[in-house]
């Protein structure tokens, strides 16, 4: 069986950025299962995936338009800290979940807390980040009912 559309696979990844440094690895754990060709992995993995058999082995190496795209300066602002006095121990490198109006979540980090304004950044940690992946492929199944009227790996 190839890697297609809508079949359940599960692979062991390390993820390291251009420096060499492990960002990210299931190594040691359970193999990641999704579903292919539903946007449950990066654009450009998933079409590194594509076709591949089980035992395949692969590095693959991502540009940012094909990962977590590139920052956007406007997802970076200032808010004055008053806004934040709900938060405990306030620092810099701490995650923050918010709601914009629509209600979705995101989560922003924060990157600065100077003169009473705190600067948050909503991009992606891995936005602009070349990636490159070290894959293999552990099993490739044909989903179940279920799992494609869910559109994801149960
Ligand atoms: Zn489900």
């Amino acid at each position: 069986m190839k890697i297609a559309d809508d079949c359940i696979v599960s692979i062991h990844y390390t993820l390291t950025n251009a420096q060499g440094k492990t960002l990210d690895s299931s190594d040691g754990g359970d193999p990641l299962r999704y579903m292919h060709g539903r946007g449950g992995l990066i654009p450009g993995l998933e079409r590194e995936l594509d076709g591949r058999e089980v035992g395949d082995a692969f590095d693959a190496v991502i540009q940012p338009e094909d990962g977590y795209g590139q920052p956007h300066p406007d997802l970076v602002q200032a808010v004055p800290i008053e806004a934040l006095s709900q938060i405990e121990e306030l620092r810099v490198g701490m995650q923050l979940q918010s709601q914009d109006e629509e209600g979705r979540v995101q989560v922003v980090v924060v990157e600065e807390i100077a003169d009473g304004m705190v600067t948050l950044n909503a991009n992606h940690a891995l936005a602009g980040e070349v990636l490159h992946f070290a894959v293999s492929i552990e099993d490739i199944r044909a989903a179940t009912e279920e799992e494609l009227a869910h559109g994801h790996a149960h």
